[in-house]
């Protein structure tokens, strides 16, 4: 008889949108962006906020960045859809030492903080000097193939001028203006820029194909997530309180200003508490805080497509619907719990395994890397 239980947790990614501006104005009302409305200008403190999140819970949150504060050089009057300004953009009001010390901050702390694409501006302005949302697309579509090429190239250069390294892996599309299959530019150009994995609310998406899965779907090469709408914080809360409600999807999608504080001395307060709610997400047994993007996507991929059969004390993984739709391993591999399973030898011959025990919850993680990247199926023994 069987006396134990055994999931593959759903996996939580954290990304938090609309990071880099330096002014905190919500100027949408003067035909310009929504920033943050937060009622100061930003510090790097708060990018230090997002850095002692990732590091207090030993993994990696998206920061989804809007660059066109960053621009050193007013590149950007080049592209003139990018800002509010056109092609009398003018930074100078932005450019200082801050610029150094959050770009140290952000290095130092990579292993905590990953850069997604977000934007340049976050809206499009138009030739007649008008926006509308977002960057990448809108009601009426997306924007024209060279458009898009334009701000990924200035998107880059601007990363480039202030050493942030690489172009990113990940992005979020701006108000969740996104196209879903049909072999559209915006994917195509995505996926030559480098980007892999996207995260956008599957509600404001366009869709020409249905995504395979209610929380993810293969588009082309990217995997794209859904974000939901959970935990339903607005976008300009400024700190407070993490809801109680644990989340249902895969994402926790946050905006700066949530985990930050009207006095940025005091932001580590905020981060605390965010801290706990995400311990106690991690808690809940069927599901896991992701380690960084990429092992959101495999252990995202694996609890939806693995089938998981339970004989005595043998696990039998067989991953015959995961071939239907990628094919070879994730090396991140995949995690599965285990509770009230009172033996503590597990083994397999078909994978490596590393098994964790936490004191502070009742039940065991078996994390599996795969040596065969085309292993069909895994028996792991529990003794
Ligand atoms: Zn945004």
């Amino acid at each position: 008889m069987q006396d134990f239980e055994v999931c593959i947790p759903i996996p939580l990614q954290i990304v938090l949108d609309d990071v880099g501006w330096w002014s905190g104005a919500d100027d949408s009302q003067q035909n310009g962006p929504y920033r943050t409305g937060i009622k100061r200008r930003h510090v790097p403190a708060d990018y230090l906020a997002i850095a002692e999140l990732g590091r207090r819970l030993d993994m990696r949150p998206q920061a989804a960045m809007i660059l066109c504060e960053w621009d050193r050089k007013n590149i950007l009057k080049k592209v003139p859809s990018a800002t509010w300004m056109g092609k009398n953009w003018d930074n100078s009001v932005n450019i200082g030492p801050q610029l150094d010390e959050a770009a140290e901050i952000i290095r130092s702390n990579s292993k905590h903080f990953e850069i997604t694409l977000h934007g340049l501006g976050h809206e499009f302005w138009h030739k007649d000097g008008t926006f509308s949302r977002a960057e990448w697309a809108d009601e009426a579509g997306l924007r024209s193939e060279e458009e898009i090429k334009l701000h990924l190239d200035y998107f880059c250069r601007i990363m480039e001028m202030n050493g942030l390294g690489g172009f990113p892996k990940s992005f979020v599309p701006c108000a969740f203006k996104y196209v879903f299959g049909g072999d559209n530019i915006l994917t195509r150009l995505l996926r030559e820029s480098g980007i892999e994995y996207v995260s956008t609310s599957f509600g404001c998406m366009k869709t020409f194909e249905t995504p395979q899965f209610k929380l993810f779907g293969r588009d082309d090469s990217l995997f794209v997530a859904d974000r939901g709408n959970e935990p339903g914080v607005a976008w300009y809360a400024i700190g407070g309180d993490a809801p109680e409600k644990m989340i249902e999807g895969c994402i926790c999608g946050l905006h700066w200003p949530n985990i930050l504080h009207e006095n940025p001395k005091r932001n580590l307060e905020v981060v605390e508490r965010w801290v706990k709610y995400f311990k106690d997400n991690n808690k809940v047994f069927t599901k896991i805080l992701a380690r960084d993007t990429f092992h959101h996507r495999s252990q995202l991929a694996y609890c939806n497509l693995t089938d998981l059969q339970v004989n005595c004390q043998t696990l039998i993984l067989d991953f015959s619907r995961f071939f239907k739709l990628f094919d070879h391993h994730f090396h991140e591999g995949m995690t599965l719990r285990i509770k009230n399973h009172k033996v503590n030898a597990i083994s397999s011959s078909d994978a490596r395994l590393t098994v964790q025990k936490n004191e502070d919850y009742n039940f065991t993680a078996i994390n599996i890397i795969f040596d065969d990247c085309r292993q069909h199926q895994v028996k792991i023994t529990l003794k």
